[in-house]
């Protein structure tokens, strides 16, 4: 899926307040103890928090390597204590999943911050954490707990965090500064551990297989709605958790917004067929985008195709460690200006995928970043022709120690006649 064009550098995530039901008859807050649960086998051994008055289990050791991170980077800042805010940033942090919560972290502490409704999933996800339930959506446990571990100084990252919810805060919390502290976990998250780089690999070959099943079922006649109903069913039948997003399915004319919804447009010969797809497994995404020909469509697509081909090949082939994410992109738009397809090339080269559809590094052709290994990014070069089709090439490449590996091995065109 292509991300806008010059400068899309900030992840995407859900919105940090999301509305919730009425909780009138739950209990007044309330810490409770940690969840007294036995450390899993590999953890590492547990540093026991000092303010802790009971023994905690250890996370698990990519969850406490991330902490650790995120920690050195508070020192580094002066800050004692960061606010958690972003669902997404919650579950890379701590692997809580639930939609409603914040994580309050501190030198030695890990609080999270939810209600009743996702008791169970804290107590399951994240029972090394110290979990506070809230009574209420206001401000005052979190600021209670500002004054409780006498933090002078919390971090948030304005990216999630409402004007609202910042005002409220600063209001509820007496004696603590709330200070803007952008994009700590954003930059965390750009490098891959092994884990993660497995959960997308799998939602690579989930996606991949997908397509392959549907393919097998597009026929001439069919609308671009059917096409990504079964997308979804089948790569959630697959073991996705769901698609990654709203499958692209574009045919024809269709095909030149690079962001088209799919509708009853349907399949006709002499067209061709644009599909943009991903799966989430265990949380985490992939990005793939393919065109199938129906039948012979105008040469001019034809040359498109070859020319976003090339773009491909030549910026797949730059991908390595100290890469800049700019040149990469003018390196692949080089390809097509030549051709002469520049001004039918609007998006950027490609995006981090992970968590997020869209996250850092940004691949556009101003980004001054450069690669680092353990990235996964989307290469997507394409060509749109305004009442014509669209040609649009995507694939997700691993940023390795000495060079890349593409994640993605389908073919990168089809025909059906
Ligand atoms: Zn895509
Ligand atoms: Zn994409």
């Amino acid at each position: 899926m292509p991300s806008r064009s010059p400068r899309s550098s900030s992840p995407r995530s859900r919105p940090a307040a999301p509305s919730r039901a009425s909780r009138s008859n739950r209990p007044a807050a309330a810490a409770k103890g940690p969840a007294r649960r036995p450390a899993p086998a590999k953890a590492p051994k547990p540093s026991r928090p000092a303010r802790t008055p009971a023994p905690q289990p250890a996370p698990p050791a990519p969850i406490a390597e991330r902490l650790a991170r995120v920690r050195t980077e508070l020192r580094t800042r002066k800050l004692d204590g960061y606010l958690v805010q972003s669902p997404l940033e919650q579950r890379w942090l701590t692997g809580f999943t639930g939609e409603d919560g914040a994580v309050l972290l501190t030198a030695d502490r890990t609080l999270l911050l939810t209600d009743g409704r996702f008791d169970q999933t804290a107590d399951r996800e994240a029972p090394w954490a110290t979990k506070v339930l809230r009574a209420s959506r206001g401000p005052e446990t979190t600021a209670e707990w500002f004054g409780k571990l006498r933090l002078k100084r919390v971090g948030f990252d304005p990216a999630h965090v409402t004007v609202s919810t910042f005002a409220g805060l600063s209001k509820a919390a007496r004696g603590t500064k709330l200070e803007s502290a952008t994009g700590i976990i954003a930059a965390l998250r750009e490098c891959k551990d092994t884990g993660e780089i497995a959960n997308i690999l799998a939602a690579v070959r989930v996606a991949q297989g997908a397509f392959e099943r549907v393919l097998k079922l597009i026929k001439i006649g069919m609308r671009e709605r059917e096409i990504a109903a079964y997308l979804d069913f089948v790569m959630r039948d697959l073991g996705a958790d769901g698609a990654a997003f709203e499958p692209i399915v574009a045919v024809g004319a269709n095909a030149a917004l690079p962001h088209h919804r799919p509708g009853d447009q349907r399949v006709e010969s002499g067209q061709v067929l644009l599909m943009d797809f991903g799966a989430r497994v265990r949380g985490y995404v992939s990005d793939l985008t393919r065109i199938v020909w129906i039948g012979n469509p105008p040469d001019v697509l034809e040359r498109a195709y070859r020319c976003v081909r090339a773009a491909r090949e030549k910026a797949v082939e730059a991908v390595r460690p100290g890469a800049s994410a700019g040149a990469l992109d003018r390196l692949a738009r080089d390809v097509i200006r030549r051709a002469g397809f520049e001004k039918q090339f609007n998006h950027s080269l490609g995006h981090g995928i992970g968590l997020a559809v869209h996250e850092a590094p940004s691949l556009r052709k101003t980004s001054t970043e450069k690669l680092g290994p353990g990235m996964i990014v989307t290469i997507e070069p394409g060509v749109y022709l305004p009442g014509i089709g669209g040609i649009r090439l995507e694939d997700d490449v691993l940023v390795t120690e000495r060079g890349h590996e593409v994640l993605s091995s389908l073919p990168l065109e089809f025909r059906i006649q």
